[in-house]
Protein backbone atom coordinates (compact mmCIF):
# COMPACT_ATOMS: atom_id res chain seq x y z
CA UNK A 1 0.00 0.00 0.00
CA UNK A 2 1.39 3.61 -0.50
CA UNK A 3 -0.38 7.26 -1.01
CA UNK A 4 -0.14 8.94 -4.44
CA UNK A 5 0.48 12.54 -5.59
CA UNK A 6 -0.14 13.99 -8.84
CA UNK A 7 0.03 17.47 -9.39
CA UNK A 8 -2.51 18.23 -12.19
CA UNK A 9 -1.49 21.74 -12.81
CA UNK A 10 0.31 24.85 -10.83
CA UNK A 11 0.05 28.32 -12.06
CA UNK A 12 -1.70 31.35 -12.16
CA UNK A 13 -3.53 29.91 -14.45
CA UNK A 14 -4.89 27.02 -12.13
CA UNK A 15 -4.14 25.34 -9.57
CA UNK A 16 -5.26 21.63 -8.34
CA UNK A 17 -3.38 18.47 -7.19
CA UNK A 18 -4.97 14.76 -6.53
CA UNK A 19 -3.85 12.92 -3.62
CA UNK A 20 -4.93 9.35 -2.89
CA UNK A 21 -4.03 7.98 0.72
CA UNK A 22 -3.90 4.59 0.38
CA UNK A 23 -5.02 2.28 -2.77
CA UNK A 24 -8.64 2.16 -3.00
CA UNK A 25 -8.86 4.47 -5.87
CA UNK A 26 -10.87 7.49 -3.35
CA UNK A 27 -8.96 10.99 -3.48
CA UNK A 28 -8.78 14.34 -2.86
CA UNK A 29 -8.46 17.95 -4.52
CA UNK A 30 -5.82 20.13 -2.99
CA UNK A 31 -7.57 23.34 -5.03
CA UNK A 32 -9.79 23.22 -7.78
CA UNK A 33 -8.64 25.75 -9.79
CA UNK A 34 -9.15 23.56 -12.94
CA UNK A 35 -12.05 22.68 -14.88
CA UNK A 36 -14.17 19.21 -13.81
CA UNK A 37 -12.76 18.23 -17.04
CA UNK A 38 -9.50 19.11 -17.24
CA UNK A 39 -9.31 17.61 -13.92
CA UNK A 40 -10.37 14.52 -15.43
CA UNK A 41 -8.28 14.87 -18.62
CA UNK A 42 -5.41 15.61 -16.81
CA UNK A 43 -6.17 11.60 -14.82
CA UNK A 44 -5.88 10.30 -18.16
CA UNK A 45 -2.62 12.16 -19.21
CA UNK A 46 -0.66 11.02 -16.11
CA UNK A 47 -1.88 7.57 -16.53
CA UNK A 48 -3.68 7.96 -13.30
CA UNK A 49 -7.19 7.35 -13.79
CA UNK A 50 -6.88 4.02 -12.12
CA UNK A 51 -5.84 5.91 -9.42
CA UNK A 52 -7.85 8.30 -8.77
CA UNK A 53 -11.51 7.22 -9.82
CA UNK A 54 -13.81 8.74 -6.68
CA UNK A 55 -13.62 12.31 -5.14
CA UNK A 56 -14.08 11.95 -1.72
CA UNK A 57 -13.20 16.31 -0.65
CA UNK A 58 -11.96 19.13 -1.82
CA UNK A 59 -9.53 21.12 0.07
CA UNK A 60 -9.09 24.74 -0.72
CA UNK A 61 -6.11 26.40 0.32
CA UNK A 62 -7.85 30.22 -0.60
CA UNK A 63 -10.75 31.40 -3.07
CA UNK A 64 -8.63 33.21 -5.52
CA UNK A 65 -9.67 32.33 -9.21
CA UNK A 66 -6.61 30.33 -10.03
CA UNK A 67 -7.52 27.73 -7.02
CA UNK A 68 -11.58 27.79 -7.42
CA UNK A 69 -12.77 27.23 -11.10
CA UNK A 70 -16.48 27.98 -11.09
CA UNK A 71 -16.60 25.09 -13.07
CA UNK A 72 -17.30 23.07 -9.60
CA UNK A 73 -20.62 25.02 -8.64
CA UNK A 74 -22.33 22.86 -10.79
CA UNK A 75 -20.52 19.66 -10.59
CA UNK A 76 -20.87 20.20 -6.47
CA UNK A 77 -24.74 20.27 -7.28
CA UNK A 78 -25.04 17.17 -9.21
CA UNK A 79 -22.50 15.19 -6.99
CA UNK A 80 -21.85 16.79 -3.61
CA UNK A 81 -18.39 16.23 -1.80
CA UNK A 82 -16.97 18.17 1.42
CA UNK A 83 -15.30 21.71 0.41
CA UNK A 84 -12.94 21.86 3.57
CA UNK A 85 -11.30 25.23 4.04
CA UNK A 86 -10.32 27.09 7.13
CA UNK A 87 -13.18 29.21 8.86
CA UNK A 88 -11.93 32.76 7.43
CA UNK A 89 -12.83 31.34 3.75
CA UNK A 90 -16.42 30.41 4.08
CA UNK A 91 -17.69 33.78 3.37
CA UNK A 92 -16.16 33.97 0.01
CA UNK A 93 -16.61 30.60 -0.69
CA UNK A 94 -20.58 30.74 -0.53
CA UNK A 95 -19.97 34.44 -2.47
CA UNK A 96 -17.97 32.14 -5.09
CA UNK A 97 -20.85 29.84 -5.55
CA UNK A 98 -19.26 26.58 -3.51
CA UNK A 99 -23.37 24.97 -2.02
CA UNK A 100 -23.56 25.88 1.63
CA UNK A 101 -24.70 21.92 2.05
CA UNK A 102 -20.97 21.54 0.98
CA UNK A 103 -18.90 23.75 3.07
CA UNK A 104 -17.20 22.61 5.98
CA UNK A 105 -14.98 24.91 8.22
CA UNK A 106 -12.04 24.04 9.64
CA UNK A 107 -10.81 25.67 13.04
CA UNK A 108 -8.10 23.82 14.04
CA UNK A 109 -7.02 19.61 12.90
CA UNK A 110 -9.59 17.25 12.26
CA UNK A 111 -9.64 13.40 10.72
CA UNK A 112 -10.66 12.72 7.63
CA UNK A 113 -12.80 9.65 7.62
CA UNK A 114 -10.50 6.72 8.28
CA UNK A 115 -8.12 7.94 6.14
CA UNK A 116 -5.99 11.09 7.00
CA UNK A 117 -5.38 13.32 9.91
CA UNK A 118 -5.35 16.90 8.32
CA UNK A 119 -3.67 20.13 9.83
CA UNK A 120 -4.11 23.58 8.16
CA UNK A 121 -2.10 26.58 9.08
CA UNK A 122 -2.67 29.82 8.14
CA UNK A 123 -0.24 31.06 5.66
CA UNK A 124 -0.14 34.90 4.70
CA UNK A 125 -1.35 35.95 1.68
CA UNK A 126 -3.32 38.89 0.94
CA UNK A 127 -6.19 40.25 2.65
CA UNK A 128 -7.61 36.75 3.94
CA UNK A 129 -4.44 34.94 3.92
CA UNK A 130 -3.67 31.09 2.18
CA UNK A 131 -3.66 27.64 3.92
CA UNK A 132 -1.05 25.00 3.81
CA UNK A 133 -2.25 21.91 4.90
CA UNK A 134 -0.09 18.75 6.20
CA UNK A 135 -1.82 14.99 5.80
CA UNK A 136 -0.81 12.53 8.00
CA UNK A 137 -2.29 9.38 6.66
CA UNK A 138 -0.83 5.54 7.51
CA UNK A 139 1.46 5.51 4.21
CA UNK A 140 2.84 9.21 4.32
CA UNK A 141 3.45 12.82 5.80
CA UNK A 142 2.52 15.13 3.18
CA UNK A 143 2.64 19.13 3.22
CA UNK A 144 1.32 21.55 0.67
CA UNK A 145 2.09 24.78 0.46
CA UNK A 146 0.89 27.68 -1.98
CA UNK A 147 -0.24 30.85 -2.73
CA UNK A 148 2.54 32.34 0.82
CA UNK A 149 3.97 35.49 0.79
CA UNK A 150 6.66 34.36 3.87
CA UNK A 151 7.24 30.73 5.12
CA UNK A 152 6.42 31.63 9.05
CA UNK A 153 7.52 29.43 12.21
CA UNK A 154 4.42 28.05 11.93
CA UNK A 155 4.49 26.46 8.74
CA UNK A 156 8.28 25.04 9.62
CA UNK A 157 6.97 23.88 12.86
CA UNK A 158 3.93 22.01 11.28
CA UNK A 159 5.84 20.55 8.40
CA UNK A 160 8.73 18.81 10.22
CA UNK A 161 9.46 15.08 9.44
CA UNK A 162 7.46 14.50 6.29
CA UNK A 163 7.76 12.62 3.59
CA UNK A 164 6.76 14.54 0.39
CA UNK A 165 7.06 18.58 0.40
CA UNK A 166 5.06 20.34 -2.11
CA UNK A 167 5.75 24.00 -1.51
CA UNK A 168 5.38 27.56 -4.18
CA UNK A 169 8.40 28.85 -5.86
CA UNK A 170 6.86 31.44 -7.61
CA UNK A 171 9.30 34.01 -9.04
CA UNK A 172 12.90 34.49 -9.55
CA UNK A 173 13.60 38.09 -8.11
CA UNK A 174 16.09 39.49 -10.56
CA UNK A 175 13.20 38.71 -13.63
CA UNK A 176 10.21 39.73 -10.78
CA UNK A 177 12.07 43.17 -10.50
CA UNK A 178 13.44 43.44 -13.81
CA UNK A 179 10.07 43.08 -15.41
CA UNK A 180 7.59 45.15 -16.84
CA UNK A 181 4.70 44.48 -13.92
CA UNK A 182 3.42 47.85 -12.62
CA UNK A 183 5.05 48.87 -8.93
CA UNK A 184 2.04 47.88 -7.55
CA UNK A 185 2.46 44.39 -8.23
CA UNK A 186 5.97 43.49 -7.67
CA UNK A 187 5.06 44.91 -4.33
CA UNK A 188 2.37 42.96 -3.34
CA UNK A 189 4.24 40.21 -5.02
CA UNK A 190 7.20 40.70 -2.92
CA UNK A 191 5.75 42.23 0.06
CA UNK A 192 5.39 39.61 2.47
CA UNK A 193 1.89 38.41 1.71
CA UNK A 194 2.04 37.82 -1.85
CA UNK A 195 4.18 34.65 -3.21
CA UNK A 196 7.35 32.74 -2.35
CA UNK A 197 10.63 33.67 -4.52
CA UNK A 198 12.93 30.93 -5.51
CA UNK A 199 15.40 31.55 -2.46
CA UNK A 200 12.72 31.72 0.00
CA UNK A 201 11.48 28.07 -1.14
CA UNK A 202 15.02 26.95 -1.33
CA UNK A 203 15.25 28.48 2.28
CA UNK A 204 12.31 26.67 3.77
CA UNK A 205 13.34 23.30 1.39
CA UNK A 206 16.63 22.83 3.24
CA UNK A 207 15.09 23.24 6.70
CA UNK A 208 12.34 21.29 5.53
CA UNK A 209 14.69 18.27 3.79
CA UNK A 210 17.18 17.92 6.60
CA UNK A 211 15.60 15.37 8.39
CA UNK A 212 16.63 13.21 5.06
CA UNK A 213 12.59 11.55 5.28
CA UNK A 214 11.64 13.69 1.78
CA UNK A 215 11.18 11.42 -1.06
CA UNK A 216 9.28 14.27 -3.63
CA UNK A 217 10.05 17.90 -3.54
CA UNK A 218 7.62 19.36 -5.47
CA UNK A 219 7.95 23.06 -6.78
CA UNK A 220 4.50 24.80 -7.38
CA UNK A 221 2.83 27.51 -9.24
CA UNK A 222 6.12 28.73 -10.95
CA UNK A 223 5.32 32.50 -12.79
CA UNK A 224 5.56 32.05 -16.25
CA UNK A 225 6.30 35.45 -16.70
CA UNK A 226 8.89 36.02 -13.93
CA UNK A 227 10.66 31.90 -13.76
CA UNK A 228 11.56 29.11 -15.55
CA UNK A 229 11.91 25.66 -14.82
CA UNK A 230 15.52 25.11 -15.38
CA UNK A 231 16.29 28.69 -13.47
CA UNK A 232 14.42 26.81 -10.61
CA UNK A 233 15.93 23.15 -10.75
CA UNK A 234 19.52 24.62 -11.22
CA UNK A 235 19.32 26.85 -8.28
CA UNK A 236 17.74 23.96 -5.67
CA UNK A 237 20.09 21.42 -7.30
CA UNK A 238 23.03 23.27 -6.66
CA UNK A 239 21.81 24.00 -3.03
CA UNK A 240 20.62 20.80 -2.17
CA UNK A 241 22.32 18.14 -4.84
CA UNK A 242 21.14 15.33 -2.38
CA UNK A 243 17.57 16.01 -3.48
CA UNK A 244 18.38 16.17 -6.81
CA UNK A 245 16.56 13.25 -7.85
CA UNK A 246 13.52 14.04 -5.61
CA UNK A 247 13.04 17.09 -7.24
CA UNK A 248 9.51 17.58 -9.68
CA UNK A 249 8.51 20.56 -11.20
CA UNK A 250 5.14 21.29 -11.32
CA UNK A 251 3.46 22.49 -14.90
CA UNK A 252 0.98 24.57 -15.72
CA UNK A 253 -0.17 23.03 -18.36
CA UNK A 254 0.22 19.26 -17.66
CA UNK A 255 0.34 16.96 -15.16
CA UNK A 256 3.44 16.03 -12.92
CA UNK A 257 3.99 11.98 -13.31
CA UNK A 258 1.91 10.38 -10.48
CA UNK A 259 4.49 10.06 -7.22
CA UNK A 260 3.91 7.22 -5.04
CA UNK A 261 5.07 7.82 -1.44
CA UNK A 262 5.64 5.26 1.39
CA UNK A 263 6.05 6.49 4.98
CA UNK A 264 10.16 6.78 5.21
CA UNK A 265 11.56 4.83 8.31
CA UNK A 266 13.95 6.99 8.91
CA UNK A 267 14.51 7.80 12.36
CA UNK A 268 13.16 11.23 13.80
CA UNK A 269 15.68 12.58 16.98
ZN1 LIG B 1 -2.49 31.29 -6.86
Amino acid sequence: MSASVCVLGSSSRGNATAISFDDSGKFVLVDAGLSPRRVRQSFVDAGASARFHTLRAIFLTHLDRDHWSPGWVRQLQRAPVPVILRRAHAEMALSMGVPPACLRPLDGPFRLGDTADVQPIAVPHDELGSTAFRFDCEHARIGHATDLGAVTDDLLEAFANLDMLSIESNYDEQMQRESTRPYFLKSRIMGGRGHLSNEQALVAAQTLTAAGSVQHLVLLHLSQQCNRPELARSLFTAALPSMANALVISRPDAPTPLMRIRRSEVAIA
